[in-house]
């Protein structure tokens, strides 16, 4: 099927969350997860009007950056080694796996421009998952006031993989809650405009608990 159909039925079904939410579709950006797919794949998401793309490994990101015609906006979803930061730090827009203060430390030592970062929040406590603890994210805050080239621009959280619609629910009210948290705090660094949750699995739900960024691969750009 082919990228721009599966974009019309997500957009449908992300009309109908909105609607259920009280939202606005524009509210909410689609990430493209390009990571399974080719590069004529991602090209072909470009063509059908997706701007945002998405890869979770470096050497995803660097086979693709500079093939695709047209100028994708880069976000990167995986978790990030310390030592990779180098290669792909000039390369994106958007980080949406900050979790420790050395890799903090490490983006503003390579950045040339300030850096939209995602604090992820390993809200249902898996063991699999990477992330900070609930718990923890305040403090994290706090501690990134002296990295100047990064702006904590939201909240980042991957749901457990069930089909459990309050499980899922739950896990995206709390990172809406740690959201609001972190705006009251009114940090000049730290607007937490963002919500970065809802993949294939979840999307609807999570914009109907506040998702401003999805991050869809296999529903979208799946062959
Ligand atoms: C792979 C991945 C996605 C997209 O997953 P799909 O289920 O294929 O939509 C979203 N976020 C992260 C962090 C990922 O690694």
């Amino acid at each position: 099927m082919k990228v721009a159909d599966k974009l019309q039925d997500i957009q449908l079904r992300i009309g109908e969350a909105c609607e259920i939410a009280g939202r606005h579709p524009e509210e909410v950006t689609i990430i493209a997860v390009t990571k399974y797919v080719s590069t004529e794949r991602a090209q072909e998401a470009l063509e059908a009007g997706l701007i945002h793309l998405g890869e979770n490994r470096d050497d995803g990101l660097l086979n693709k950056w500079d093939k695709l015609e047209g100028e994708p906006v880069w976000h990167f979803i995986g978790s990030l080694q310390t030592r990779k930061v180098k290669s792909i730090i000039d390369k994106v827009s958007y980080i949406h796996s900050l979790d420790r203060l050395s890799l903090a430390q490490e983006i503003n030592k390579r950045a040339e421009r300030p850096i939209h970062c995602f604090i992820q929040v390993n809200v249902s406590g898996e063991e699999s998952k990477h992330g900070l603890t609930p718990e923890e994210v305040i403090p994290f805050v706090n501690q990134l006031a002296e990295y100047e080239k990064i702006i904590v621009s939201g909240l980042m959280t991957m749901a457990p993989f069930t089909d459990d619609e309050q499980v899922l629910r739950g896990c995206f009210k709390q990172l809406k809650q740690l959201q609001t948290e972190v705006q009251t705090m009114r940090l000049s660094y730290a607007p937490c405009t963002e919500l970065s949750m809802g993949m294939s699995n979840d999307y609807q739900i999570a914009i109907e608990e506040g998702a401003t960024m999805v991050r869809i691969g296999t529903a979208l750009v799946g062959e």
